[in-house]
């Protein structure tokens, strides 16, 4: 269901003064009256869902998507960073454990979790990452203290467990992360029974005009141990660049490490003009092959992405124009 946009919020937009109501391009959302304009959108991983997912999974689905999204729209309208926006979302769906990041990760060709988590800010490129950890229950923040703290980008396995007991960062057992859906998913993968992957990701234009991204996942089920995906690869899963988007994939990630996904977004906006949307349609349909998954984005201007060549993709996006809405399948706003 979409939140409509305030009556009163719209009536107050009519009476400005002409000089001050600058009409919205077509595909723009429009500024709010303060002019204070933000964006959100957020992913919780693109595949081969069904569409006859059981009511009451989709709902479960549909309301984990809502309180994030929730959560965002509230620290973006209370003028909270946009790094510090990315970070509080994905940490709120790596603790639900219906998506496959922290708690409700796959499991592994070994029958345990290892995780895979980025963060970037777009104002200078700063990131950072952490590859391979199996104790960490936020590995997005972890990610954030490699950015801050260390002169490095990413930190895999034992040294980032480490380097979350110098910083104090929460750590848990591995069995932490076991969800029975998770464990039946795996059963399945180990019969050759399909694929469950999935990912969650978040990106913000906070009312400063910054972007940042963030993306975490406990990557594909059955994985060999020691595989990492494309998501603490910065420029394949992860990318933020005030001159152009903040961008977070999900699906195979091997492809996205193979074609530069979201960097190769960002770079065809720098380099070629195309807007976020242009660059990523031809990214994600003519780049990469079907079902391989899908990108979400959103520009300095606040315009938004959410492409996917998968049957579908958990996503959700809000603006401070009073967008709210989330979906699952093409063209279905739920
Ligand atoms: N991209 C993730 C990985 O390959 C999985 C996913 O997004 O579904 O690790």
């Amino acid at each position: 269901m979409r939140v409509r946009f305030p009556a009163a919020l719209a009536a107050a937009i009519l009476l400005l003064p002409a000089a001050c109501a600058t009409a919205p391009a077509p595909g723009e959302t429009a500024s709010d009256p303060s002019g204070a304009r933000w964006a959100i959108v957020i992913h919780g991983g693109a595949g081969t869902i069904s569409r006859d997912l059981p009511a009451e999974r989709k709902q479960a689905y549909v309301a984990g998507l809502r309180a994030a999204l929730r959560t965002g729209t509230e620290a973006l309208a209370a003028g909270e960073p946009a790094l510090a926006v990315v970070e509080k979302v994905v940490r709120q769906l790596e603790d639900d454990p219906l998506f496959n990041a922290g708690r409700g990760a796959v499991y592994t060709s070994e029958g345990r979790h290892e995780l895979d988590a980025a963060i970037m800010d777009g104002r200078d490129l700063s990131a950072g990452a952490v590859a391979a950890v199996t104790t960490v229950r936020h590995p997005i923040t972890l990610a954030r203290l490699v950015m801050t703290e260390t002169p490095h980008v990413l930190l895999v396995g034992e040294g980032a467990e480490a380097f979350a007991d110098q910083t104090g960062v929460e750590r848990v057992r591995n069995e932490f992360f076991d969800t029975p859906f998770r464990r039946e998913a795996w059963e399945r993968a180990r019969q050759q029974e399909g694929e469950d992957r999935d990912t969650v990701g978040c990106v913000v234009l906070d009312t400063a005009g910054n972007l940042a991204a963030a993306t975490s996942t406990g990557g594909l089920t059955n994985k060999r141990f020691g595989r990492v995906g494309d998501v603490p690869i910065v420029g394949a899963g992860t990318y933020a660049d005030n001159r152009t988007a903040a961008l977070s994939g999900t699906g195979r990630g091997e492809e996205f490490i193979r074609h530069n996904v979201t960097a190769a977004i960002s770079h065809r906006m720098r380099l070629l003009g195309e807007s976020l949307e242009q660059a990523a349609q031809h990214v994600i349909h003519r780049t990469l092959q079907p079902e391989d998954g899908g990108v979400i984005g959103v520009d300095a201007r606040g315009n938004v992405a959410m492409v996917f060549n998968s049957t579908g993709m958990y996503r959700g996006t809000a603006d401070s124009a009073g967008r709210f809405e989330v979906a699952i399948w093409e063209d279905v706003e739920e």
